[in-house]
């Protein structure tokens, strides 16, 4: 199965003519509650395209709490490994102007309190692969990636949002996955893909997938030649998560034993079809939507 140790956050999205400045107050036009979080966004993608998914991780004892667990349970995203911590959940309130803009506090309530003993705590037989990213304590992510590097395990790393990455991390990681951003930000520089690949693997990970965006993504590393892997041509309309879709689909094929090849090519294709619509979660595809578009 695929194992999800991340955050889980509560989008509250207020839609307005524009953002107010500070001291003013606008008025609205509607709402949308969503859920979000990278953690539960990579595990609904997992699991909207088949696959059997765990999720770990911290909600608060608020109601938005329970919702959080109730949306991934009725994706069939096991929520055993999800602690209830006295206090607030992860709460992302978002102001979303009629021009596109937006202002987004994010309060990471529980996402904060998960530790290195919670992931010890954690069963990882079954598991063949677990996704990471950063929207949790560092401490709580390098023993996450330890666990399961020692249990044998795949560990597919998401450096978002961006942070710098201790060399016990890298050691455990077998595919870190930044967008262009965030490789930017690791290697502090903007180059070809294959200079930064190459950057980011001589500071210790085994294998690197950037996500390039409309370009697709680029291979590199101890188990895959350098390869660009092309993106899906599509109309998109909104690109929130579809880096959270590509990992989530990545480690499904790559669970399956396919080639990081032909992985990625079917991570493009899942993330090619969740940018052609709205939001985050309710944009991942299904397997079937996805082999349409891929033939595979
Ligand atoms: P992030 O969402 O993390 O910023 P990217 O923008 O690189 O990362 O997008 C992640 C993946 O989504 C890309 O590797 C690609 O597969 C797909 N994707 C993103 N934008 C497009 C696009 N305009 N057309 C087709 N695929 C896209």
């Amino acid at each position: 199965s695929v194992l999800v140790i991340g955050s889980l956050n509560f989008d509250l999205v207020v839609h307005a003519e524009r953002i107010p400045l500070a001291g003013e107050t606008v008025r609205g036009s509607g709402y949308d509650s969503l859920l979000g979080g990278k953690g539960a966004n990579q595990a609904i993608a997992a699991a909207r395209l088949g696959a059997q998914v765990r999720m770990a991780g911290r909600v608060g004892s608020d109601s938005y709490g329970g919702a959080l667990l109730d949306g991934l349970d009725e994706a069939a995203v096991d929520v055993a490994g999800v602690q209830v911590s006295d206090g607030p959940s992860g709460l992302a309130v978002i102001t979303h102007s009629s021009d596109g803009q937006n202002a987004i506090v994010v309060q990471p309530g529980a996402n904060g309190l998960v530790t290195a003993a919670d992931i010890r705590a954690l069963e990882f037989a079954e598991v063949g692969v677990v996704l990471l990213q950063l929207e949790i304590p560092m401490d709580a992510v390098v023993a996450a990636a330890q666990e399961a590097h020692k249990a044998g395990l795949a560990v597919i790393l998401d450096p978002a949002p961006v942070a710098a990455l201790p060399e016990e991390l890298l050691r455990a990681v077998t595919w870190l996955t930044p967008n262009e951003t965030e490789a930017a930000q690791l290697v502090a520089g903007s180059m070809e893909p294959q200079q930064t690949a190459e950057r980011l693997l001589a500071i210790g990970c085994r294998n690197v997938a950037l996500k390039l965006g409309e370009r697709g993504a680029f291979l590199m590393g101890a188990d895959c030649e350098p390869t660009l892997v092309p993106a899906f041509a599509v109309k998109a309309v909104d690109t929130t998560a579809a880096g959270d879709c590509f990992n989530g689909a990545f480690a499904v094929r790559l669970l399956a034993g396919d080639s990081p090849q032909a992985a990625a090519r079917y991570a493009n294709a899942a993330a090619a079809i969740s940018v052609t619509r709205l939001g985050a979660q309710v944009s991942m595809p299904s397997r079937d939507e996805v082999e349409a578009l891929s033939g595979n």
